[in-house]
């Protein structure tokens, strides 16, 4: 019988675990197919998480634990996740019952027609309130726009199964900072989707802030194309151009005023500010661009680095034979 690695990271989640378990239980007990582990990541959670994991492997033996040594990061808890699964194929979902498990169903369904990856596709966000709509709107935006041929899938974060084929082409990445909804299509295969109404939260809270969020949203974008470098390249020159024109004509029109002729509108003060506005601005420019390449610069020295992804503190394997 095939194993399903239900791969789920956590940090701070006590209040969820318990309410997690009996969920998911609950779905798994009636899927007669399949065997299942949970593949669980405590990463560096501060409060009684771990403990509460402990306590339900004594009662389950389907689980398999990995303990980070601090917070690493959801990333980084995914990523540890898809390395130490065995499963024929892998769920990738988060604690918070967010990613409804009843989906596991589905997903499995599209898995047994053979599509290889199958992505869980938020249609009512209404749970999310309007910002957070809106700047992931602009998120999937952006990213589809820069990332060319890979294809982002709108309203899918990290809820979605992956055969085991996807999961070690994902997992022999060499880069360090990927982001698990980037590289996922970035591998490709036989992708579809089904559908889900993301409900609000049943306890605890979230752990993104808008900070984190433009991390995510950042880390995404240059890990995945060098087009902010190219529009910086295209944007210099155009204004290159047109301030280059600008001072030509200001020039122009200095000598044409040295011999007699009128130009009376470089004397007047407003102009004069006008082109320190200019120029003020011109550096912002510059400046932005300055930053974008340093972006792309720390994303260098971070693979240089080659700082390992996390730290594993404890590890508590199941009983799960590999059949
Ligand atoms: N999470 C994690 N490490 C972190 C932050 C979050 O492992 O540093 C886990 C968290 O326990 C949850 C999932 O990532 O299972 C998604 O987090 P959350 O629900 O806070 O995010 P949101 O749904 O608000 O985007
Ligand atoms: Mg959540």
């Amino acid at each position: 019988m095939k194993l399903i690695s239900i791969v789920v990271p956590m940090y701070n989640e006590e209040e969820m675990a318990p309410i997690f378990f009996e969920a998911i239980n609950k779905v798994i007990g009636e899927i007669k197919n399949y065997r299942f582990e949970l593949m669980l990541v405590n990463d560096g959670s501060r409060d009684k998480t771990l403990d509460i994991l402990k306590a339900q492997r004594e009662k389950q033996d389907n689980i398999h634990i990995v303990s980070f040594s601090r917070n690493f990061g959801h990333e980084a808890a995914v990523a540890a996740g898809m390395k130490h699964a065995r499963g024929d194929a892998l769920i990738v979902m988060d604690a918070d019952l967010q990613d409804p498990p009843e989906l596991i169903t589905e997903l499995l369904k599209k898995y047994e027609e053979g599509y290889e990856v199958v992505n869980a596709k938020r249609v009512d966000r209404k749970s999310d309130g309007l910002l957070k709509r809106k700047t992931a709107e602009w998120f999937y935006k952006i990213i589809s726009k820069l990332s060319g041929k890979i294809k982002i899938p709108e309203n899918v974060g990290n809820y979605r199964l992956i055969s085991r084929r996807v999961a070690d082409k994902v997992n022999e990445l060499r880069e360090k900072n990927h982001v698990f909804r980037v590289v996922v299509p970035f591998a490709g295969y036989k992708t579809t989707e089904v559908e889900f109404v993301r409900k609000k939260r049943p306890a605890g809270q979230t752990h993104y802030n808008y900070k984190a969020m433009f991390r995510l949203a950042g880390d995404s974008i240059t890990s995945s194309s060098i087009m902010p470098l190219r529009y910086s390249f295209k944007f210099g020159f155009a204004f290159m151009a047109i301030f280059g024109l600008i001072s030509i004509l200001f020039l122009i029109f200095e000598i044409l005023t040295c011999c007699g002729a009128t130009t009376a509108f470089l004397k007047i003060p407003n102009s004069t500010i006008a082109i320190i506005g200019a120029i003020g601005f011109f550096i912002g420019v510059l400046l932005i661009f300055i930053g974008i390449i340093g972006e792309y610069l720390g994303r260098v020295m971070i693979e240089v680095q080659d700082r390992p992804l996390y730290e594993v503190d404890e590890e508590i394997y199941s009983d799960l034979e590999k059949e």
